[in-house]
């Protein structure tokens, strides 16, 4: 079995303003750094349409009206201070949302050893009832929901090493023990929650990380709570909100990772993927806003998913 990637042009049609940090050129970064011979035995599947139905197990009714009430017809329109909608953002959203579940069929279903899913608008920012921080919809909590509905999955772990905390999964989780959220992240930094002291219904495991701190920080953070995390709730799946942002290039934050970094945490949560959740890890792209930095950091996330 091999490693799935999926991805879509729409992806590239959710449009924010000039000078955004949020942008296409992200997607392209990826796309060409995959495009390399090392990558020639990725699975690539274009995404499939999502179903619309899904965003409801993790947004209610009347949030998702007002999203899809704010796509303009034309132009970029304002949704909060930093989160904007296009025409195509819609589409893209929810075709994001297609893919991170065709993902979780994937490896439910054996088509798939692991899966990367590149694409945007990202989601973990996005609360029950609140699109913010350049993310629509909470496409990693609809994946997990998705996961226990369609798969009767018990448990579920989401592992987000987005440089910003997210807020969102934290608090469409926040008392719901069958969702185990794991977070490293630094503290101070938007959106300001994180701290350990957050904790739900025991559920929820901040890791927050001093600003100028790296590698060791980062690694023991991972060894300390994230994976002990892991290995006392026993997850059937665990997907990845996988940002790239604290990337040493990143320009929205200060931690000094290296793709190295990325490899290594790739490596633990597969080795965790195999002893508890029968191999099953699905990853999403968050954020990650320097080209550079984003390309390789995903380059190595993905070579490492290869290696098995
Ligand atoms: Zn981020």
């Amino acid at each position: 079995m091999t490693t799935r990637l999926y991805t879509h042009p729409v992806f590239l049609e959710h449009l924010t303003p000039a000078g955004h940090p949020e942008r296409p050129d992200r997607l392209r970064a990826i796309e060409r750094v995959l495009d390399d011979e090392a990558f020639s035995a990725l699975d690539r599947v274009e995404a499939p349409e999502g179903d619309e139905a899904t965003i409801l197990y993790a947004h209610p009714e009347d949030f998702v009206g007002r999203v899809r009430a704010a796509i303009p017809e034309t132009g970029i329109v304002s949704i909060d201070a930093d989160t904007s909608a296009s025409p195509k953002s819609w589409q893209a959203a929810v075709t994001a949302i297609g893919a991170a579940n065709a993902a979780v069929d994937d490896v439910f279903e054996g088509r798939a050893a692991n899966v990367f899913v590149a694409a945007r608008p990202p989601g973990h920012h996005a609360e029950k009832a609140t699109a913010m921080g350049f993310c629509l919809f909470n496409t990693a909590a609809i994946a997990a929901r998705y996961a226990q509905e369609k798969h009767l999955a018990e448990r579920v772990a989401i592992v987000d090493w987005d440089v910003h905390h997210g807020n969102g999964t934290q608090d469409i989780f926040w008392d719901d023990p069958s969702v185990l959220y794991c977070s490293t992240h630094q503290m101070p930094l938007y959106p300001g929650t994180g701290a350990k002291s957050e904790t739900g219904a025991g559920n929820i495991v901040n890791a927050p990380l001093a600003p100028s701190t790296g590698s060791d920080t980062f690694r023991d953070a991972f060894l300390s709570r994230v994976l002990p995390s892991i290995d006392a709730f026993q997850p059937d799946l665990i997907i990845i909100s996988a940002g790239f942002d604290a990337h040493h290039r990143d320009p929205l934050a200060a931690i000094n990772l290296t793709e190295d970094d990325f490899d290594w945490a790739t490596g633990q949560l597969m080795e965790r993927a195999g002893r508890h959740s029968g191999n099953r890890l699905v990853s999403l792209l968050e954020g990650g806003y320097d080209l550079q930095g984003l390309a390789f950091s995903v380059a190595a996330h993905v070579g490492r998913l290869m290696k098995g």
